[in-house]
């Protein structure tokens, strides 16, 4: 019994379990994937908008160069500074100063008298135009490493002497916002959390002449006030010694930016997409009516150095939903695994009680067999050797040849008894029991019973009463059958008593019922054991059970009989030490 159920531990429970970790596992795996590709696929979206945006710069630069060279076409480079601003702003509708700086170090426009602005533009620039002051400047960080190192060299080489060029190239600073899906992701994937929380964007000091270098155009960032001041600057190859700038009106390049922020038909359920400024602020978003913690988007891309710390944001329209549908998913797989094994420890308990059952059934055909050779063997062993002294012709004594010849008679009526328990037993386990139904009075059927059996509990030193009413009890009984389980009651009554040797017999009509009650002063049967003695090869395992000759079918039977007849056989412990049986039989109508 053992073995199997090391068996069963470790070819079925330990592999389920092992299988339903797997399942577990790969299902965790599955939901990590789907959450890294939706996250990768929000990421391609706020990608996707940074490029467009620099490359709507890029074009816009393109303009203000062809634009710069259309206005220097009619005139000499350096005679169209003096109206440089304003014949830009006319012409070009994103500019909202038009500047002219020689590499010298003089700015040629705007003049300090062209207006509001432009004196405001002069105030705030001359110094860091004129080479006098260094502004902090942006650089993406992954070009920043080069550009930062070829800063350096710019230092050295150009203006030896005069260096003032501080690099403090850091990407130290931390982004405005803080994306939810990157600081995660990145973090359980390789520990690169930190990219995710500062920006890309290396700031840098540097003067006027040392950005511009050796380039023909480009673009500038600084924070004045906090405000961001974005200029394009070109030279013309007519004259490299000037450059020609633009302070862009950044209201009106937000109005050209506003119609990237758009989100794709297939993603319009999931997503939002926003475009954010420097504080974080929405500048744009789709759909338009959308809001959310503006600073906890689940992905964002820096739009890069011409725009510092914008981002182009993305948003999970039903993050909660997303979450939820993950948890229920792990609910439900956690829920089924859980059932599974139950479901397998209940099969094992039910098959090892089921093989326990076998086993005790199987040890008690065996006890039975070896059981009725025995009982088989004690009553033919007496009436072989009484008969053969009586053959013989060696009992001269006429009493003793009538005490042998008893035995004889009751030795034979045991072994019928057996054997037709047997027959009967196999016939009802085929279900080929017939019985043959009459209606007979069962105070006859028992007292005869009684009677046969009477002489050998007497001679056996039992007392016998039996008490039966005046009146008959009729019911509808097979007689053989009935015979038969009222000396199965009383061949128990007299094999269980020890000295107490009373036996009782009572039968009584109560209602519907007619009662025959056998009532024994024997060892009686405990409490545990009362349903168990009806059950086929039972014995009881108390020393004068086992040390008495049985098969276990008696009350099997019997019980069999009564309920075939619409009774029942049960046993009741009487108010003194022994058993009573009551067998249960539906009296028959007296009308009828
Ligand atoms: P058997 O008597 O051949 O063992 P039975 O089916 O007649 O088989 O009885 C089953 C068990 O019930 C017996 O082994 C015994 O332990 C218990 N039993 C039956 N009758 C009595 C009784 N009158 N008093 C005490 N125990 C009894």
């Amino acid at each position: 019994m053992r073995k199997v159920a090391l068996i069963f531990l470790l070819a079925v429970l330990l592999p389920s379990a092992l299988l339903a970790w797997l399942a577990i596992r790969s299902l965790r795996d599955q939901q990590f994937v789907l959450e890294r590709q939706q996250s990768l696929l929000c990421q391609g979206v706020a990608d996707n908008l940074a490029n467009e945006v620099s490359n709507l710069l890029a074009t816009r630069q393109r303009d203000f160069e062809t634009k710069v060279d259309t206005l220097l076409a009619s005139k000499k480079p350096v005679d169209s500074a003096a109206d440089f601003d304003e014949q830009l702003r006319k012409n070009w509708p994103l500019a909202r100063v038009g500047f002219v700086v020689s590499l010298d170090g003089s700015v040629l426009a705007p003049s300090i008298f062209g207006g509001a602005e432009a004196r405001r533009f002069r105030l705030e620039n001359d110094k860091f135009l004129c080479n006098r002051e260094s502004v902090e400047v942006y650089l993406n960080s992954s070009k920043g490493e080069i550009n930062l190192s070829q800063l350096e060299s710019e230092k050295l080489s150009l203006n030896e002497g005069q260096a003032s060029f501080l690099v403090s190239g850091k990407t130290g600073k931390t982004r405005n916002i803080v994306p939810q899906q990157n600081a995660v992701t990145q973090q359980s994937i390789d520990n690169n959390a930190s990219n995710q929380v500062y920006s890309k964007l290396a700031s840098s000091e540097a003067e006027f002449r040392q950005l511009v270098g050796d380039s023909r155009e480009g673009t500038l960032a600084r924070f004045l006030q906090n405000k961001l001041n974005l200029m394009f600057w070109y030279r013309s190859p007519r004259d490299l010694h000037l450059v020609f700038g633009a302070l862009v009106d950044l209201p009106k390049l937000s109005g050209a930016l506003r119609a990237l922020v758009r989100v794709e038909p297939a993603l319009a359920d999931e997503i939002a997409v926003a475009m954010l400024d420097d504080n974080g602020r929405p500048v744009a978003v789709a759909p338009a009516d959308f809001t959310a913690n503006w600073k906890r988007p689940f992905v964002a891309t820096e739009l890069g150095e011409a725009l510092p710390h914008w981002e182009a944001s993305v948003y999970l329209l039903n993050s909660a939903a997303f979450t939820q549908a993950a948890r229920r998913l792990n609910l439900a797989v956690g829920l089924l695994v859980a059932a599974l094994l139950a479901a397998i420890i209940a099969g094992g308990w039910f098959l090892y009680a089921d093989l326990r059952r076998e086993l005790t059934s199987a040890r008690q055909k065996t006890d039975f067999v070896s059981n009725v050779s025995h009982e088989l063997k004690t009553p033919l062993t007496s009436i072989r050797m009484f008969s053969e002294l009586l053959a013989e012709g060696r009992v001269s004594d006429e009493q003793k040849r009538r005490s042998y010849l008893q035995i004889i008679a009751s030795e034979s009526a045991r072994l019928t008894r057996l054997i037709n328990n047997v027959l009967d037993f196999a016939r009802m386990e085929r279900g080929e029991e017939k019985y043959r139904f009459q209606s007979c009075d069962i105070l006859h059927v028992v007292r005869e019973t009684v009677d046969s059996y009477r002489a050998h509990l007497e001679s056996a030193g039992f007392y016998l009463d039996c008490k039966q009413p005046e009146m008959p009890a009729f019911a509808r009984v097979d007689r053989d059958a009935i015979a038969q389980v009222t000396l199965n009651l009383l061949s128990n009554a007299e094999k269980y008593s020890n000295d107490q040797k009373v036996i009782l017999v009572e039968v009584e009509k109560a209602g519907r019922w007619i009662q025959l009650r056998v009532t024994d002063h024997g060892i009686g049967v405990p409490e545990s054991l009362r349903e168990k003695i009806f059950e086929q090869f039972f014995r009881g395992d108390d020393s004068l059970s086992s040390s008495t000759q049985g098969s276990g079918l008696g009350l099997t039977l019997a019980r069999q009989i009564a309920r075939a007849h619409g009774g029942d056989l049960t046993h009741e412990t009487p108010p003194h030490q022994g058993s009573t049986f009551i067998l249960k039989l539906p009296a028959e109508d007296s009308a009828a």
